[in-house]
């Protein structure tokens, strides 16, 4: 049996909402409310939902960009989630973050060679020449000439933009890497691209992904496994096979049946969500998805089920689904 890279239990982060006359903590928002998850090394698991359903909270936390209110984050045996920012120093080399938006990680008045460098002078790793071998060789890696590295990130295109973000990910040869959402801003035929590109990393250099998205077509052809996440908890997880073939749970039923089939002779019966998420600050009692849940009944809206498992390798959280005989 693998042991597991990452192993997260409980994981809960309640951020105080403030207001009054006081600027007093006043209610809190649940943005990730109790998550359990592990990932294993060199595989992807997508982590999907609707925007507001605290995935990105979730991927923040894993890499402390957040401390979490509570819970454990177990790298490689050992908790990491309320260590301090010294202590986490080693940690930070093995896991890296790549986001939606690579300008939100670049310095602009920098050149990319110089944002590609600072990795290794933050860890006192090697000297200038042996770092200007490495910014070369990560511009390669990620598919980009090397006279990249005299230009300025708002030179590039956003497609380029986010390979400069990926090279600056691997730049410490991390063992896990955090994917916000980052082919969510890109064109089609560029979000394959960078897709590719992470498959063939990933192949490369045995890394392994959290691969956040809200597209359930997008993280498809990555992900080993899935989860799906909504109003801050768990509400299913398989392997990408058993969730595309069999969803169990209504709103991954949903989820899948929004995707648009490319073959017009193909019907499929659509079950249309109603409703928005609801606020993270006031979840609904019982079920958090019985608010808009075309099979909810009494029960739904007082007890809240739990994430059991369903199959060997499928959980599912909904009283309508018990395990398989
Ligand atoms: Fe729907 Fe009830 Fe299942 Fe929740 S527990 S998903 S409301 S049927």
């Amino acid at each position: 049996m693998t042991t597991p890279l990452l192993e997260v239990e409980n994981l809960k982060m309640h951020f105080p909402v403030k207001g009054g006359l006081f600027n007093r903590a006043k209610a809190k928002n649940y943005a990730v409310d109790g998550v359990n998850l592990t990932i294993n090394p060199g595989e992807t698991l997508g982590l999907v939902g609707e925007s507001g359903c605290g995935k990105s909270t979730l991927g923040r936390c894993i890499t402390r960009l957040y401390r979490p209110t509570d819970g454990v984050i177990n790298f490689k045996g050992t908790n990491i989630a309320q260590l301090s920012s010294r202590q986490l120093l080693p940690y930070r080399q093995n896991v890296q973050m790549i986001f939606q938006d690579p300008m939100e990680s670049l310095n602009a008045r920098h050149t990319v060679g110089e944002l590609l460098e600072e990795p290794f002078i933050i860890h006192g790793i090697g000297d200038r020449q042996s770092r200007q071998k490495s910014v070369a060789g990560l511009l390669d890696t990620v598919g980009l000439p090397a006279r990249s590295a005299t230009r300025y990130p708002f030179e590039f295109s956003g497609g380029q933009r986010q390979r400069i973000g990926i090279a600056r990910a691997l730049a410490l040869k991390p063992e896990l890497v955090i994917c916000d959402e980052p082919v969510s801003a890109l064109d089609v035929s560029i979000q394959s691209q960078i897709l590719n590109l992470l498959m063939d990393l990933q192949r490369e250099f045995n890394l392994a992904y959290l691969f956040i998205a809200h597209d359930l077509a997008v993280v498809k052809h990555i992900s080993d496994r899935v989860a799906i996440m909504y109003l801050g908890k768990i509400s299913e997880q398989a392997s990408s096979e058993a969730i595309y073939a069999a969803p169990q749970h209504p709103y991954t039923q949903s989820l899948i049946a929004a995707i648009p089939n490319p073959d017009p002779h193909i019907k499929v019966e659509r079950v249309p969500l109603q409703g928005d998420v609801p606020s993270p600050i006031s979840p609904p009692p019982g079920c958090s998805f019985h608010t808009r849940c075309p099979q909810a009944t009494d029960r739904c809206a007082v007890a809240a089920p739990e994430l059991i498992p369903t199959d060997d390798q499928h959980w599912a959280a909904c009283h309508l689904v018990g395990p398989r005989p």
